[in-house]
């Protein structure tokens, strides 16, 4: 199969940007949320390919599957960056300073969460932390909470 190109010849305008919006179905994402809520992360897994996207994904961009179902994620994990956040974004600008850490689980998923405790003089890269959630203003959040202690 070969692709045709439109060659422009002569002067040209710039179009307005095309924009793609697509409507995700509530119920696509709402064992994510109803996770959240009781600890828990979930992540999708192609029931075709076995391929787990995180965060989850309705289709799977490798076959194109729509077969997917859920999966909680192990909560153990590996940290493997982290950084203390000064700059809070709108809304969280009354809290006090909080690390961001991305820890790899044990089946090899990445999640980004919120580094406890957060005394960036104590956490380091390759710490064991436990995955879980907590609430914080309304809204779930996921925290990486340090196996060791800092004291
Ligand atoms: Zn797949």
């Amino acid at each position: 199969m070969s692709r045709k190109y439109v060659k422009i010849e002569g002067p040209y305008v710039e179009s307005v940007p095309l924009v793609y919006k697509h409507k995700i179905p509530i119920q696509k994402t709402e064992q994510f949320w109803r996770g959240l809520a009781e600890g828990k992360i979930y992540a999708t897994r192609c029931k075709k390919c076995g391929a787990v996207y995180f965060p989850p994904q309705a289709d799977c961009p490798v076959d194109m599957s729509s077969e997917m179902e859920w999966v909680e994620l192990p909560r153990e994990g590996v940290l493997e960056a982290f950084t203390k956040v000064y700059a809070r974004p709108q809304g969280f600008d009354d809290l006090e300073p909080y690390v961001i850490g991305i820890a790899t689980l044990s089946n090899g998923v990445r999640v980004m969460g919120w580094v406890e405790p957060p005394d960036e003089r104590c956490i380091k890269v390759g710490d064991a932390v436990e995955v879980g959630t907590k609430s914080v203003k309304d809204k779930y959040i996921i925290v990486l909470k340090l196996k060791k202690s800092c004291t």
